[in-house]
């Protein structure tokens, strides 16, 4: 049964974005891998269907026509959107639904933390053509190259200096880090304060000192651009810092920052459920028309038995992704949840892309099958929006209140 069967917004979403999944990502998908290129076309045509860099920003009108009850005590249904949505982009190709959703990563805060001001000033920066002609895309810098996980220890610092702060660290792992026309970026303000210092600040690409590095190499999701970032003495006005100065984790802190990444990992739990339903498809298409040792590979318990479990595991990684998605629309704490949609979803995905391959044999193996490919793609799920360590951490933690040492 589908669970959005009786909701036409939801299915109508789902049908449109699994068209476009189908006839405008999926035949470009192995070029992009391969050439390791961002779709910069793709991109143009997508946010005509809604599919914009600031959709976070703009709500769910541009993609369904429907206004969100601005009250925001009402029940929302944007999260579950954002669920619905991810899962057939990625479907389609993961590299490239990173792609046209990265800037997301960077609109998140904004559109939780921004005051209106800012949020106008980082859609003018994300709007109209670059100078080659892409649209223009946004990306979130956390990372460094010595903290991931552990974001307390960050290295870059703003320091005040009259009406602005000097920004200065490298960062790591950046999606769009080559590209981007505006960068949400995370720094510590005051050296002493540890999580409570740390706060977001906008910038704009041609800013003096902020200097894309390094574009990275990768197992997976080549269609999605990763590169380090450096900031030398940037200098950002104070009301391009989100939340408020000082060292609170109420300010608009790290703690919102964690927040942020409630929002988000739904949404990536459901991007590697898509990455699973795509391997889990082209295996069921090949078991309904093949044959094994001279009998139909249907008739084989042991590979119907394989079908049966991947079924489950992606049945239940999109029920995990939606129940975490459907808290968040209706304002309910879900930081275990998100964290048990992302780590179910990334594992669904290695789960059943590998068992793919072992069950499709040597063909699989080679460069350019799609299982293959989407092989590839799904380990990245396991580490990037929080490591699975890190989202058993969180899980265990709400199960006992004390974080396992
Ligand atoms: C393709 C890609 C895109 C990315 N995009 C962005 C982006 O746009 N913006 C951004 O800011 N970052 C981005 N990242 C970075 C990503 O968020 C980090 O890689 C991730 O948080 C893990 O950090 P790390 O690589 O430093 O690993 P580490 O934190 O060094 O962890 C290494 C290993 O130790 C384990 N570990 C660490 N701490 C613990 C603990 N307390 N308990 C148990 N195990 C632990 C981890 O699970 C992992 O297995 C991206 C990464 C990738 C690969």
């Amino acid at each position: 049964m589908d669970i959005f069967h009786n909701n036409p917004l939801f299915t109508g979403v789902r049908q449109m974005l699994g068209a476009f999944a189908k006839q405008q990502m999926r035949p470009i998908a192995a070029k992009h891998d391969q050439e390791e290129s961002m779709p910069w076309e793709l991109m143009k045509s997508a946010q005509a269907l809604g599919l914009t860099q600031s959709a976070l920003l703009d709500g769910r009108k541009k993609l369904t026509g429907v206004e969100e009850d601005p009250d925001p005590k009402k029940p929302k249904s944007q999260a579950r959107l954002a669920v619905a949505a991810s899962e057939e982009l990625a479907w389609g190709c993961a590299g490239i639904a990173l792609a046209l959703g990265g800037s997301g990563l960077a609109s998140s805060p904004v559109a939780r933390m921004g005051t209106d001001e800012q949020k106008a000033e980082f859609k003018k920066l994300l709007s109209g053509l670059d100078e080659k002609g892409h649209i223009k895309v946004a990306a979130m810098a956390l990372s460094e190259p010595a903290t991931g996980s552990d974001i307390s220890g960050l290295k870059t610092s703003a320091r005040a200096d009259g009406d602005h702060w000097i920004i200065r660290g490298s960062k790591q792992w950046i999606t769009n880090g080559q590209s981007a026309n505006v960068f949400v970026v995370w720094a510590q303000t005051e050296a002493t304060a540890g999580r409570a210092g740390i706060k977001g600040f906008i910038i704009a690409r041609g800013t003096p000192g902020l200097v894309p590095g390094k574009k990275e190499t990768k197992l997976g999701i080549r269609a999605s651009e990763t590169a380090q970032v450096h900031f030398e003495d940037v200098r950002v006005h104070k009301d391009m810092m989100l939340g408020i100065a000082g060292a609170s984790e109420s300010s608009g802190g790290l703690a919102d920052t964690k927040k942020m990444l409630d929002s988000t990992r739904p949404v990536v739990g459901s991007q590697a459920t898509g990455i699973a339903r795509a391997a889990y498809e082209f295996l069921l298409d090949r078991v309904r028309g093949g044959s094994l040792n001279g009998t139909p590979m249907a008739s084989h318990q042991h590979i119907m038995f394989e079908l049966a479990e991947m079924n489950m595991e992606i049945n239940s990684s999109r029920l995990l992704a939606h129940r975490a998605a459907w808290m968040a629309d209706h304002h309910i704490e879900n930081v275990a949840e998100s964290s048990m949609a992302k780590a179910h979803g990334a594992r669904t995905a290695q789960y059943v892309t590998t068992r793919a391959m072992v069950l499709l044999g040597e063909e699989a193996l080679e460069p350019g099958h799609p299982v293959e490919k989407w092989y590839r793609d799904a380990k990245i799920y396991d580490i990037f929006e929080g490591t699975g360590q890190i989202q058993r951490r969180i899980i265990a933690k709400h199960l006992t209140g004390t974080n396992p040492t």
